[in-house]
């Protein structure tokens, strides 16, 4: 059973009902951290199998214990539940029924795959060298779903239960060639952090600035001050983006407001560099403020943190990769993506990784990416998915299986 192509067999043989519940999942999309419907379908989809369930109450958060044949650690698959808020429009004809809110992120997809991988390791329960948690998680878009489940006691699970030793997640890629399997070791994706700068002078008549404390030019300088920040005083090896995306100033011609606003994003890749640019961000604004005579309000909102593998999870998930798929599709990326992900607070507290699964669309040569209001993905590569899913759960334990008996 535990042989790759077995694996695959098994989860080929789950496909039609995992794209079933994937279609149901994408049509009826729900938001942040309440989604009674997803859970529903997803405790449904769970019903006969040999699982310990517990329902997080602040969320809509469930954690499934599969407890393995024989004694040892356990380890986490994490699958997040929850859709964008943004309209959809492709022509599926099973597209989204809510007005204002798509599955464009194929969380529908990760959690049809974590619903199918339950049911294959389900299967071969008796060869797994301790438990398996399968985490299904909401508000990963914004929301730090994963960081609520944390707090709630996601990895506290008293005497009788087996520590989590590792975690892993997968996320699609409409990019990335159907069934491809790819990451990285270290930083995967970014870290994401909010900022917002209010910038306060003295308005009046536009014909005479000089008796005013305009806070428009002031706003300008601070944007192109922003970027020469960047590029001055972050290390272009350890890199950062900031971009300011929002500028918000007055309402006519002939009047100078009183102030002005601007928003803009921060992404690192390490937390030095993110530290760095934070303290940088709010200095450059207060000081190019001050020097016209205005003053700066800076806030800063932080988002997830960088999302970094540990090594040697990473390692196994592309030996995983290549055992099950063949080299060709187990890619090494050879950079982060600055997306984030709220999957970084599991990797704070235990070891473990994430991966891309491509989910390129048939003939797609230019697919539309994640967060787009005409994402699609593969349905194929569900099964691969699966299959991903439970080889590394038994390759994860049966390996800290070896470390545990090499260290007695
Ligand atoms: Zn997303
Ligand atoms: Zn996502």
């Amino acid at each position: 059973m535990t042989a790759p192509s077995d694996l695959l067999d098994a989860a080929r043989k789950l496909q039609p009902r995992l794209v079933d519940l994937r279609r149901r999942i994408h049509a009826e999309p729900e938001l942040g951290l309440e989604l009674p419907e997803t859970r529903r379908k997803v405790l449904a989809a769970l019903e006969g199998l040999p699982l310990e369930i517990r329902l997080h109450e602040g969320t809509s958060g469930v954690v499934a214990r599969l407890r393995g044949g024989r004694p040892g650690p356990a380890v986490l698959l994490r699958g997040d539940m929850d859709a964008l808020p943004m309209p959809e429009d492709t022509e599926l004809p099973f597209r989204s029924k809510r007005p204002g809110a798509m599955h464009a992120c194929g969380h529908d997809a990760h959690t049809a795959m974590l619903v199918g991988a339950a049911h294959l390791l389900a299967q071969c329960r008796e060869e797994l060298a301790g438990d398996v948690l399968f985490m299904f998680q909401p508000g990963e878009e914004g929301q730090a779903g994963a960081l609520r489940m944390l707090e709630e006691g996601l990895l506290e699970e008293g005497e009788e239960a087996p520590a989590v030793a590792a975690a892993f997640a997968l996320h699609v890629a409409p990019q990335l060639p159907c069934g491809a399997i790819a990451t990285r070791p270290g930083a995967l994706m970014a870290s994401a952090d909010v900022f917002e700068i209010e910038l306060r002078g003295r308005g009046g008549h536009a014909s005479m600035p000089h008796d005013c404390l305009d806070p428009l030019p002031a706003a300008c300088e601070i944007v192109q001050a922003l970027q020469t920040f960047v590029t001055r005083r972050i290390p272009a090896t350890d890199p950062v983006v900031l971009t300011v995306t929002r500028l918000q100033a007055g309402t006519t011609s002939n009047v100078i407001p009183e102030s002005a606003q601007l928003t803009g994003t921060l992404r690192a890749l390490s937390e030095r560099s993110r530290q760095q640019a934070q303290q940088g961000l709010a200095q450059v604004a207060e000081g190019v403020a001050r020097a016209h005579g205005v003053e700066a309000k800076f806030q800063l909102l932080p988002g997830y943190p960088v999302t970094v593998n540990h090594e040697p999870m990473a390692a196994l998930l592309l030996e995983v990769g290549r055992q099950l798929l063949g080299e060709p599709s187990a890619i090494q990326l050879p950079s982060p993506v600055m997306g984030a992900e709220d999957f970084s607070y599991l990797l704070q507290k235990v070891p473990g990784a994430m991966a891309f699964l491509g989910v390129r669309p048939p003939g797609a040569s230019d697919p539309a990416p994640c967060h787009s209001n005409r994402m699609q993905l593969n349905e194929d590569a569900l099964p691969w998915g699966v299959a991903f899913h439970a080889a590394v759960a038994l390759h994860a334990l049966g390996q800290l299986a070896a470390g545990s008996r090499a260290a007695r």
